[in-house]
């Protein structure tokens, strides 16, 4: 699936790709709305509902990743919340390994995330992952997400990127979508960024359950 002779970079997305999204599903559909319907006087059914129709009006936008423009709009501090709950921030299974394997075979890892830089930076220190980049970039350094045209001429620009050797793995199919368009030949999908979740079904790209399927034995 992988010829690794010909990639000398992988990019690396975050959040359900190396990170179990179990903690921004948990922290989104479940510990926000909690905590929103106790400061408003709600309950947990109606902020749920609340909160999930005002993510769907930012959905495929850059402020549906910024943690400021979240503690703007509702009035609550987003970033405090999630340290809150920073304990569940995991790898996915396999993903340190798959790190390992990159580093004693001498691969650049690049993260490349539509997180928020605050929200990045928690992340890599709560996990540890920050250990194993040589780079990584946050889409708000663009102002563009990675789903957005024009993100990868940015983000190669300002890397000093050569596509044609990097490898590309995300769980988002409309970041894919992008990226391909854009002219990155080496791409793949995580099919089950929630290992509590059913995996995905396959797309137009090949996709891994877990790192081990591109790891050589
Ligand atoms: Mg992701």
């Amino acid at each position: 699936m992988v010829n690794w002779s010909k990639i000398d970079t992988v990019l690396l997305d975050m959040d359900g790709t190396l990170l179990d999204l179990r903690y921004d599903n948990y922290f989104w559909l479940e510990y926000l709305p909690e905590r929103y319907a106790r400061q408003y006087g709600l309950t947990v059914a109606e902020a749920l509902k609340w909160l999930q129709s005002f993510s769907n009006s930012l959905h495929g936008t850059l402020n549906w990743y910024c943690v400021d423009y979240w503690s703007e709009a509702i009035g609550m501090d987003v970033e405090a919340l999630k340290l809150e709950v920073r304990h569940l921030v995991h790898f996915r299974p396999g993903a340190l390994d798959f790190l390992e394997f990159l580093h004693d075979n001498g691969k650049r890892c690049i993260l490349v995330t539509n997180a928020h830089p605050k929200a990045m930076e928690l992340k890599l220190v709560a996990s540890g992952l920050g250990d194993y980049l040589h780079a990584r970039y946050s889409s708000h350094l663009f102002k563009l997400a990675k789903e957005n045209t024009g993100f990868w001429g940015k983000l190669q620009q300002e890397a000093g990127l050569d596509y044609q050797r990097c490898l590309f793995i995300d769980d988002s199919l409309n970041v894919l979508r992008c990226a391909r368009e854009e002219g990155l030949p080496h791409l793949l999908q995580v099919l089950q960024p929630d290992s509590t979740l059913p995996a995905r079904p396959r797309s137009e790209f090949p996709g891994i359950l877990h790192f081990d399927e591109i790891m050589p034995a």
